[in-house]
């Protein structure tokens, strides 16, 4: 999903940690719900509108990345302080895939196209497992223009969950 859904998930996770749990527990356990979080929220992602290439042709799918894009610099700039150990944990894996992960295997197609190897560092290989083992009966929706009301359902859900924190 997107990262501004990740972001208010990873929110909502720190402040029901350190509502509840006492120092040290409150920042391990948010790492450790924030990371897993990802593996959740992405698996579920099959039923967002989640292309997995590009589509910039497409009227629809750019103005829904502006606008997701958007959102999601907006949130960080909102949340980061004081929720950067939360945001920081719960985006690790798109930072190391995107940034690190996926570049070393495309450059590794790139010198031999017919190469099988995939790169063990990929860390969303987690999310396809638990999508296999667990989200198989989901319908796949990551084509269909109206996956994008799943997502924006979500982010109000949390948008409305945390309110009560901020008013
Ligand atoms: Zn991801």
């Amino acid at each position: 999903m997107e990262t501004i859904t990740h972001n208010l998930i990873a929110v909502y996770i720190q402040i029901l940690c350190f509502q509840f749990l006492l120092f040290p527990f409150n920042v391990i356990f948010t790492i450790i719900f924030a990371y897993i979080s990802h593996i959740i929220v992405d698996g579920f992602s099959i039923i967002t509108y989640h292309t997995p290439d590009a589509h910039k042709d497409d009227r629809f799918w750019l103005i829904w990345h502006i606008i997701i894009y958007a959102l999601s610099g907006v949130s960080i700039v909102i949340f980061f302080i004081p929720f950067w150990l939360s945001i920081i944990s719960a985006n690790i894996m798109d930072l190391w895939d995107w940034f690190i992960a996926r570049p070393i295997q495309r450059r590794k197609k790139k010198k031999d196209p017919e190469s099988k190897w995939k790169n063990p560092l990929y860390l969303h290989s987690s999310v396809d497992w638990f999508r296999q083992k667990l989200l198989f009966w989901l319908p796949r929706l990551t084509y269909k223009k109206v996956g994008v009301v799943i997502e924006i359902i979500v982010i109000l859900i949390f948008c409305i969950l945390l309110v009560p924190y901020y008013i």
